[in-house]
């Protein structure tokens, strides 16, 4: 019998138990869980010890983790007060040293946890579970390749409904109503739609500002399918933009591009980053690329790797889906981005939103 992604999750935590010092790991922050164990609701936790795995969840949910949690010899447990139950049935009996994910963990939290749970001692752990799910699998990619095809549509749609005079929140209340009616099961953010000067802001989420003929709108948005999200940015014009405006979107499409042929899994973020951000520099925009280049995707909109410089030595995973979104930002003037998903592989990668044209389009 193979074996699922779950079980070969499961089996990469715990080989890393030992490198880590613990003994049993629990997993609190819902996302996680699914990727480990199947389960979509929004309140679960998973207590994983070297011989053992319990799933907590709360009534709510208890047919649905029947059906959804695929791991065998796994324990499925209905109840609200997890910490105390987690004590009171031993389920951490035999392991001394408990792992906790610190970065999704309260302070008040963890201090119940700590005080409930007594004879264990605690390890706070970052980065393991983020390192074993930042790995998709080719279903998980497609997924987001399903999610990008619904962006494509809406996309289609925003270029044959926007004109001067529309504000921009127009835009993104079309983007909303046309993304679910075609399918997206959320937005995972707030849409983005910037336009004229607004464009130098990089996370403008949309205003009532007028868009007006000769300006460039900036659009970044995201749809979700079975849990996974695409995230995607176009920057299109609304009437014919300047020659200035031309140059720079020519530039970020081009870092864009370049990164893309590039992007391969193993390799550091850091060279990855450079390839974008260098092309940027020599045209003297390196201080207006004032973000990272990318970041990993997948159940949540942002996960890791993050895609920059200032994790430069970190590795970017064969499976790793992440996001290709160099921007040039000159304030008072005007904005792009380009962003687009790829999976990466052993040689190169797959472009996940290669459905959504990228080329300047110019509509009226
Ligand atoms: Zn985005
Ligand atoms: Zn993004």
């Amino acid at each position: 019998m193979t074996q699922t992604i779950q079980e070969y999750r499961i089996n990469q935590l715990r080989s890393g138990f030992d490198q880590r010092k613990i003994d049993a790991l629990i997993i609190t922050h819902v996302p996680h869980v699914a990727y480990l164990t199947g389960f979509s609701g929004s309140s679960a936790m998973l207590v994983l010890t070297r011989s053992a795995a319990h799933f907590l969840t709360d009534g709510r949910y208890t047919e649905q983790a029947r059906q959804e949690v695929r791991l065998p010899n796994v324990d499925i447990h209905i109840e609200r007060e997890w910490w105390k139950y987690v004590h009171e049935k031993k389920l951490l009996e035999g392991s001394s040293i408990v792992g906790f994910e610190a970065s999704h963990t309260s302070v008040a939290s963890a201090e119940s946890m700590k005080k409930i749970i007594t004879g264990r001692s605690w390890q706070a752990i970052v980065g393991m579970v983020e390192a074993v799910v930042m790995v998709k699998t080719r279903e998980e990619a497609n997924f987001i390749r399903e999610a990008a095809g619904i962006a494509a549509k809406t996309y289609d749609h925003v270029l044959r409904t926007t004109k001067a005079g529309m504000t921009e929140n127009d835009v993104a209340a079309e983007v909303a109503y046309i993304s679910k009616k075609l399918g997206s099961e959320s937005e995972g953010f707030e849409t983005i739609v910037a336009s004229g000067v607004r464009g130098a802001l990089p996370h403008g989420r949309s205003t009532n500002k007028v868009i007006r003929s000769g300006e460039l709108v900036t659009l970044d948005f995201g749809c979700r399918v079975q849990g996974f999200y695409s995230d995607v940015t176009r920057t299109f014009a609304v009437g014919e933009p300047s020659l200035f405006d031309r140059a720079i979107f020519d530039l970020v499409l081009r870092a864009n591009e370049a990164a893309i042929l590039a992007a391969k899994g193993g390799m550091k973020v850091g060279v990855l980053d450079a390839v974008a951000r260098d092309i940027i520099k020599e045209v003297g925009y390196g201080e207006e690329f004032a973000h990272g280049l990318g970041h990993g995707l997948g159940r949540e909109v942002h996960e890791k790797p993050s895609i920059s410089y200032r994790f430069a030595d970190e590795i970017a995973h064969v499976g790793a889906v992440i996001t290709i979104e160099p921007g040039v930002y000159l304030p008072e003037r005007c904005g792009v981005r380009v962003e687009d998903d790829v999976w990466l592989t052993e040689t190169g990668c797959e472009v996940l939103t290669e459905a959504i044209p990228k080329q300047l389009i110019i509509v009226e």
